[in-house]
């Protein structure tokens, strides 16, 4: 399945506070603007972190707990709807002293050190929406 993207729509650029939660501060700006479809990038450093690790026989997420200083190498991400609001999707690559890389699916529990975003919104011909899959046990975009 697939939308089609006509153009980009407002494109915010800014810092987290210091201590925030990455994925809820994300969720808020999007929220908060209304961008129900759009992009997101990030870099950055937090203070620890939480990400999942998709099991697909078991179908859970398992996740892993870092507590320690990381780099937001990179984070990557989406903007759909889920139940209705603005849902971020995003996986992180974070960077540990040794420069050595980990990471996963963006979990609530990452805490800002300081971070500085880029949301896009896209104007898409419909929304994207999220809803059960059966294949997977994933929450996936739904329709054609
Ligand atoms: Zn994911």
């Amino acid at each position: 399945m697939e939308v089609i993207v006509k153009s980009t729509g407002k494109v915010l650029v800014g810092r987290l506070p210091k201590g925030s939660d990455l994925l809820e501060a994300l969720t808020d700006i999007c929220q908060g603007a209304g961008i129900q479809v759009g992009r997101v990038q990030a870099i950055g450093a937090v203070t620890r972190a939480r990400v999942g690790y998709y099991d697909q026989a078991a179908r859970v997420y398992n996740f892993l707990d870092f507590n320690q200083d990381l780099e937001i190498l990179a984070l990557v991400g989406n903007v759909s709807l889920k139940d209705g609001k603005p849902f971020v999707h995003a996986h992180v690559t974070l960077g540990d002293a040794q420069g050595q890389a980990l990471g996963g699916h963006l979990a609530e529990g990452c805490e800002v050190f300081a971070c500085e975003y880029e949301i896009a919104e896209y104007q898409a011909e419909r929304p994207l929406e999220r809803g059960w899959d059966q294949e997977t046990g994933l929450m996936l975009w739904q329709g054609k």
